[in-house]
């Protein structure tokens, strides 16, 4: 989009195109979503065709404010109030029991609803411009890396783009860069789902209390699967130490090698005459807004493995070795 005249345009033709049961393709601060009108059941199953995502996969759902929570959402308890008040719009992803609204196409069958305002312009601006609430997941085939520019969402949907996704709105890429952090509301006790961009440190500052991350038992989350954001290269991870060794090793063994690496490493990993070396990014924050855009630029260089070590796993650091280690996952 060149202006914001046309800019306007286009997300109320989105609008218009939700209305009508299509497809929207949108940025988000932190990845692209692949947006269908929640309360129409067929315009939701496409979503699941076009990803190639399983039904029993939950989808997020989009709201344009907090004030619209009691609609999409039943029984909402002081705690997530509370969160809804300090972190939207923004990186936080509420589950709360779903109100009858909410089909169950869209929660997979579950009883409760995954709800977030999301804080971006262009992701604001269509959920006003429709009305409604968009159920999103990413906007990349199930498995696969997440999309962070329109660019990536073509790539990734390129067969489906004139035929099931009717619009792709470009809102260059987000200052998140990686998923929504997931946080169970039902009860009295707060637990983190999925590690996102609201890092648990802001969560248990906000609250006062320690927060436990549950790896879901009745509650499922598309994050809980053990290969997930994966690139095409397979992904190994290491020590950092142990970078420079294991790229040498698989070179010999004849492997197209890229390197993900600290800059303090890059000396001892390009003495092993690894020919793809990308740095990892100095801030934590940078290293998640380039992520996924990282691990496709392997892909674009024919890599066939990538050699990473994982970050510090506090802050954003927790979310990030979260997607490496789902990345090299079975
Ligand atoms: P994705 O489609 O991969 O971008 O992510 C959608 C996310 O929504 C998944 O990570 C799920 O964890 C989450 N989700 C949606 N609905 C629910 C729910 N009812 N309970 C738990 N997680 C949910
Ligand atoms: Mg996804």
């Amino acid at each position: 989009m060149t202006n914001s005249v046309n800019r306007a345009d286009a997300i109320v033709h989105a609008a218009h195109v939700l209305s009508s049961g299509g497809l929207v393709a949108f940025p988000t601060e932190t990845v692209y979503g692949l947006g269908a009108d929640a309360e129409n059941v067929g315009a939701v199953e496409r979503i699941f065709a076009v990803k190639g995502r399983p039904p029993s996969h939950p989808l997020i759902v989009h709201i344009g404010a907090s004030e619209q929570v009691e609609d999409w959402a039943a029984g909402v308890l002081e705690p997530a109030r509370f969160l809804a008040e300090r972190f939207w719009p923004g990186p936080l992803t509420l589950v709360l029991r779903r109100s009858a609204r909410v089909p169950l196409v869209v929660t997979g069958g579950l009883e409760t609803v995954a709800l977030r305002v999301p804080d971006h312009p262009v992701a604001l601006a269509l959920l006003q411009a429709f009305g409604g609430a968009v159920a999103a997941p990413s906007a990349n085939r199930f498995g696969s890396v997440s999309p962070t520019s329109a660019r990536h969402v073509r790539e990734e949907l390129g067969r489906h783009l004139r035929t099931a996704v009717d619009v792709v709105l470009d809102g260059g890429s987000g200052n998140v860069g990686v998923e929504s952090t997931i946080v169970d509301c039902t009860g009295e006790h707060v637990a983190i789902l999925r590690p996102g961009g609201v890092t648990r440190e802001d969560l248990e500052r906000a609250l006062g209390y320690s927060v436990p991350i549950r790896s879901l038992g009745s509650i499922r989350a598309p994050g809980q699967y053990a290969s997930h954001y994966a690139p095409r290269a397979r992904v190994i991870l290491v020590e950092p130490d142990e970078l420079a060794g294991e790229a040498r090793r698989l070179q010999a063994l004849g492997s197209r090698v890229g390197a993900l690496t600290p800059r303090a490493f890059e000396r001892a990993v390009a003495d092993g005459h690894v020919v793809h070396i990308l740095l990892v990014p100095e801030s934590m924050t940078e290293y998640a807004q380039q992520l996924y855009e990282l691990l496709r630029e392997f892909d674009r260089r024919g890599c066939d493995v990538i050699v990473a070590a994982l970050p510090p796993e506090q802050g954003l650091g927790l979310a990030i070795a979260d997607r490496l280690r789902r990345a090299a996952g079975p």
